[in-house]
């Protein structure tokens, strides 16, 4: 039978703050010596009292703007009970009936694996049903018979976001997951690493047969941190719950867990065992209380986000749909490139319209989607610590929009520009690049070729038309590059049918 997937997924965020949710340790624990960011508070002794971080508050309705939610101006906290001894309070201090943000949704486009747009691509919506303000726990480590507990992590400030069950494939999944990945980096809220446990996701997913409505019984996948993990989950539980399904069986409501190595789902828990986490009002905090002039100020720090700069780069500059989702990836590059367009907004034509195209963003784009990522990459540099700058990259590019040196040449000095920081133009007159476009040298270039390969030229004439690439390949190669290809084309094409009268 053929099945309608159903899933919902909940991601827990790591507030990338100094200091923890309630006490003055440090957040920052990842990697750390076990047990070195620990107070009373964080390590849950009798007595100690917990303070709201304010940053994390302000980071929390950050990411319900951006997630288009309404904020709860007026909640409490809740502790959440259940015992786990990484949970060294007995419960998890948490926001329950009031979450700092809810309904709102989350916008994003379903690519292709590479990223690219074709024509199964297509915009689409998730909605968000809350995300709350919680507590990070600490950290078992099983060895053997022992067990060990690093209360770094307890207290870091977490996110839950709440998706509807909203998204219906593998594919949708991952995309939903690397849109909000690339909004917590825009915002500069979190590091959204999932490898080091600062994004984690669980994916709640049911089957049903195709064309009814009623929802199946759900799963819920825990320990997934990488997307391709999500993917890979997802896919396995849609085959597993459909084999299922076929033969007749029910589906267990159970959380499941995902076993990277072997590929496959294992289950950690049946629904029985479901807890009775007893929530009630945290009487230690008071309540959080958000006025509207607060609200405000933190709406004034959220940036342009990557969906909103795409087609700003689509109508403004003129960019194609790829050049744009390639550009604002990552926030830094995005920011890179814009400095390289205002360094040259006075520049060039400025259409009479309204509707004002700059004269070298594409430029800008392909330089810096192509050879500066090969050399970035190349050299495991980021952004913002290379050493051209973008007013420096814009001059490469007037100098080949000019015509004063060719593609290929801007190619030499773009890597020259990597390594040694210097102007475009001062590596051209130094080296010599300038193009060469003065027509008699570049004739007298071609007469050269010309004599050098009699017989390619005797059949071309013979009607061996392809030799023409060749010969106007011989000529580049003695100009040493330097030559304007588009003059060398008709100037050996005008050579070559001279020879036929
Ligand atoms: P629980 O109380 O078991 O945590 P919730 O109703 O809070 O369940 O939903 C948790 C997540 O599961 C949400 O993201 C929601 O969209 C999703 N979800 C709920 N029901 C289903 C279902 N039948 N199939 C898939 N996802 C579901
Ligand atoms: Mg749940
Ligand atoms: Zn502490």
């Amino acid at each position: 039978m053929d099945y309608d997937i159903i899933i919902g997924i909940e991601t827990h965020v790591e507030l990338d703050t100094h200091s923890k949710m309630f006490c003055t340790c440090s957040a920052n624990g990842f990697g750390a010596e076990p047990n070195v960011h620990v107070c009373p508070t964080c390590a849950g002794m009798p007595g100690a009292l917990p303070v709201i971080n304010k940053r994390a508050v302000e980071f929390s309705m950050m990411l319900g703007v951006a997630l288009n939610c309404s904020i709860n101006q007026h909640t409490f906290w809740e502790r959440k009970s259940y015992w786990y001894p990484d949970l060294p309070k007995g419960y998890q201090i948490t926001q329950y009936q009031y979450p700092m943000c809810y309904d709102g949704y989350l916008e994003f486009d379903v690519r292709d694996l590479s990223g690219g747009w074709n024509e199964q691509s297509y915009r689409k919506r998730v909605r968000i049903r809350r995300a709350h303000l919680e507590e990070d726990t600490g950290k078992l480590t099983h060895a053997g018979r022992s067990s060990y507990v690093d209360y770094n992590r307890s207290g870091v400030p977490l996110l839950e976001i709440v998706t509807e069950p909203d998204i219906f494939n593998a594919h949708e999944a991952y995309a939903y997951l690397s849109a909000l990945q690339d909004i917590v980096r825009y915002l500069g809220i979190s590091t959204g690493d999932m490898e080091k446990g600062a994004m984690r996701c669980e994916p709640n997913m049911s089957l049903r047969p195709k064309g009814t409505d009623a929802f199946g019984t759900k799963v819920e996948i825990k320990n997934l941190n990488s997307l391709s993990a999500v993917r890979g989950a997802i896919a396995y539980e849609a085959k597993r719950q459909s084999a299922a399904l076929d033969k007749g069986e029910k589906i267990r409501q159970v959380t499941l867990g995902w076993d990277d190595v072997r590929g496959v789902t294992v289950v950690q828990r049946e629904k029985e065992d479901a807890h009775d986490y007893r929530y009630f009002p945290e009487p230690d905090l008071p309540p959080l209380d958000v006025s509207d002039a607060w609200l405000d100020e933190v709406r004034a720090q959220v940036p342009e986000l990557p969906i909103a700069k795409q087609a700003r780069y689509q109508s403004e500059f003129g960019l194609s749909a790829y050049d744009a989702v390639q550009l604002t990836n990552n926030k830094a590059v995005a920011e890179w490139f814009e400095k390289g367009i205002s360094a040259g907004k006075d520049e060039g034509p400025v259409h009479p319209s309204s509707f004002i195209l700059h004269p070298f963003a594409k430029r800008l784009a392909n330089f810096i989607i192509g050879d500066l990522t090969r050399l970035m990459n190349a050299s495991g540099t980021a952004i913002n610590q290379i050493k051209i700058k973008p007013a420096q990259l814009l001059g490469l590019a007037k100098l080949v929009e000019a015509q004063t040196i060719n593609s290929n040449t801007a190619k030499l000095v773009i890597e020259e520009m990597f390594n040694t920081g210097a102007e475009a133009q001062a590596i051209v007159q130094a080296k010599g690049l300038a193009q060469v476009s003065d027509s008699s040298v570049l004739e007298k270039t071609i007469g050269d070729v010309l004599a050098a390969n009699p017989k390619e030229v005797e059949n071309y004439l013979k009607g061996n038309e392809k030799l023409l690439q060749f010969l106007v390949g011989q000529t580049m190669k003695a100009s040493k590059g330097k030559a304007n290809p588009q003059m060398i084309q008709s100037l050996m094409k005008a050579a070559l049918e001279r020879r036929r009268l």
